[in-house]
Formats: C-alpha cells, sequence, structure tokens
C-alpha cells in the first residue's frame, strides 16, 4: 500500500494504476472501525485500484469543540487499510487540500434541508464540497459510503446528479456491535452505562420496523423506546427514494445517529 499526501503525488501514483482497471474510492474520516473496513471489502471486489482517504475535513464541523475532540489514528488507520486491501491511502493536511486562496464551495439544498441538515448548519455542504474535491482528485468509477449516515448518501446523490459528476455512488449496509449499536468513531466516547443507555436506538429501530409491518405508526413505536435519552428528532424521513426511520439523540454527551429503512432493515443491519 502507498500513502500519499500530496494532490500532484496521488496523480501520480493513479496515472499509473488507471490502466489496470477501475478505481474505487472510500473516503473516510479516519479513526477506522469494522463499518470502514466492510466498505473497503465491498470496493475492492469490483476495482482494479481501492484508494481510501483520511481527512478529518474542517469543513464539515459546525462545532469547533467537536472537530477537536475528533479521535485521530494514523499508524492504526494505515494498518487497517493495509489489512483491507486498500492500494493508495490519501492523508491529506487540511493545507493540501484548503490551501490559502481557496474559496469555491458546493452549496446543497433538496435531500441536505431537514434533519441532520437543520441541527449541523453548513454540515451537508463541507460534505459535498471535499467529496467533490476528492471526487476531481481520485476520478474513481465508483465511491462508497456508508447506510449508516442515510443522508449523506442522499445529499451525495443529489450532489453527483445535480453537477453531472461522473461516478456511481455504492452504498454499504450498516455494521453493528454484537450489542447492536452501529459502530462509529464517537461512540468510542460513550462511558459503560451510557453505553447501555445507547442500546435503546437498534430496540428504537427494530420497534419502528414491526410497526411499520403491522401497519402502525414508526415513529411512535420507536420514540417509546427512546424515552431514556435526550431525543433530538425521530421520524420516518425518504432518502435515496426509501422511507427511513430516521433517530439522532445524545447520550451522555454523545450525539448519536442511526436510521432504519423501513423495507430494507438488512441495508441497516438489522
Ligand atoms: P466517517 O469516517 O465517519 O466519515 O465515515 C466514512 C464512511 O464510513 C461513511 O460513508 C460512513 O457512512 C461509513 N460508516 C461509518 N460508520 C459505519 C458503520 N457502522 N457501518 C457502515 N458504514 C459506516
Amino acid at each position: 500500500m502507498t500513502i500519499v499526501r500530496e494532490a500532484a503525488a496521488l496523480r501520480v501514483a493513479l496515472e499509473a494504476r488507471r490502466a489496470a482497471g477501475s478505481v474505487a474510492l472510500v473516503p473516510t474520516m479516519g479513526a477506522l472501525h469494522r463499518g470502514h473496513r466492510s466498505l473497503f471489502e465491498q470496493a475492492r471486489r469490483s476495482c482494479g485500484t481501492l484508494v481510501a482517504s483520511v481527512f478529518v475535513n474542517p469543513k464539515q464541523f459546525n462545532d469547533a469543540g467537536d472537530l477537536q475532540a475528533y479521535p485521530r489514528d494514523e499508524e492504526g488507520d494505515a494498518a487497517v487499510c493495509a489489512a483491507s486491501g486498500v492500494d493508495l491511502l490519501f492523508a491529506p493536511d487540511p493545507a493540501a487540500i484548503y490551501p490559502s486562496g481557496h474559496a469555491t464551495a458546493v452549496t446543497v439544498g433538496g435531500a441536505a434541508l431537514g434533519f441532520e441538515g437543520d441541527r449541523r448548519p453548513g454540515h451537508f455542504d463541507g460534505v459535498a464540497t471535499i467529496c467533490l474535491i476528492l471526487f476531481n482528485l481520485v476520478r474513481p468509477q465508483t465511491a462508497w459510503f456508508g447506510q449508516k449516515d442515510a443522508q449523506q448518501v442522499a445529499v451525495l446523490r443529489q450532489l453527483v446528479g445535480d453537477l453531472a459528476v461522473s461516478v456511481d455512488i455504492h452504498v454499504g449496509p450498516t455494521v453493528r456491535d454484537p450489542d447492536e449499536v452501529a459502530l462509529s468513531s464517537r461512540n468510542r466516547r460513550l462511558a459503560p452505562a451510557d453505553r447501555e443507555r445507547a442500546r435503546a436506538i437498534p430496540r428504537a429501530l427494530r420497534a419502528a420496523v414491526r410497526a411499520h409491518r403491522a401497519g402502525a405508526d414508526p415513529a411512535r413505536a420507536a420514540r417509546a423506546e427512546l424515552a431514556d435519552l435526550d431525543v433530538d428528532y425521530v421520524d420516518v424521513a425518504t432518502f435515496s427514494g426509501l422511507a427511513t426511520l430516521v433517530v439522532a439523540a445524545r447520550c451522555g454527551g454523545v450525539r448519536l445517529i442511526d436510521n432504519v429503512p423501513l423495507d430494507q432493515p438488512a441495508l441497516a443491519g438489522l
């Protein structure tokens, strides 16, 4: 595996490889876990060259404290990438992506409105901007994202559709711990008692699917399971054409999001 930190070095490394078949990109913010690994492994099966990016994108954090607290583990990330079949790891510094004078950003509407878009102003514009930069640098045929961030997937589909970006967006199912809490870089910060309380979230998703199948109100069924958490929203959204029960809740100061497409719970790892 080759690690590159500059856009120019990335271009050179990729030019040599393009002849070997299609290029797949998995963008991440590092602190890699089994959720990321499963995206690498799925992407690996259908490409000639697998590129992973690790970049904690300052433009998608609307809270400076959250950016500061975001976990970083460069060595661990490189080891996970190497073990998961990544050919090229792109790990730039912020100045390599946003050099002084950088002054252009993408503004997304549609799928970016509501839910995370409302709670985290500017977040999806930051996500869309970094992903467009990465798509332009890597020029992948496919890019892989997790169902865990269902609205993000919908936003990126909106981006590539509206701006005619030539990349196929693929989605990998949510990977969960044995207690069914979705893996995330943030839930590493949960204290044991809060972790126990966080189990209400997957219980709520399962209750929503059961209610939906029985013709009852999925959001109401989910809300009933979440009484012990500081709930931000519980609702049914339509993301990428799928009716999806979405939850955001705070647990011991950690904000967790999760979701289940009501007719395709397997996509949520349930
Ligand atoms: P992040 O590093 O949090 O920006 O995530 C990078 C990619 O991994 C995004 O497409 C996420 O949706 C995806 N991802 C994060 N957690 C999981 C998970 N538990 N299961 C599957 N994919 C995930």
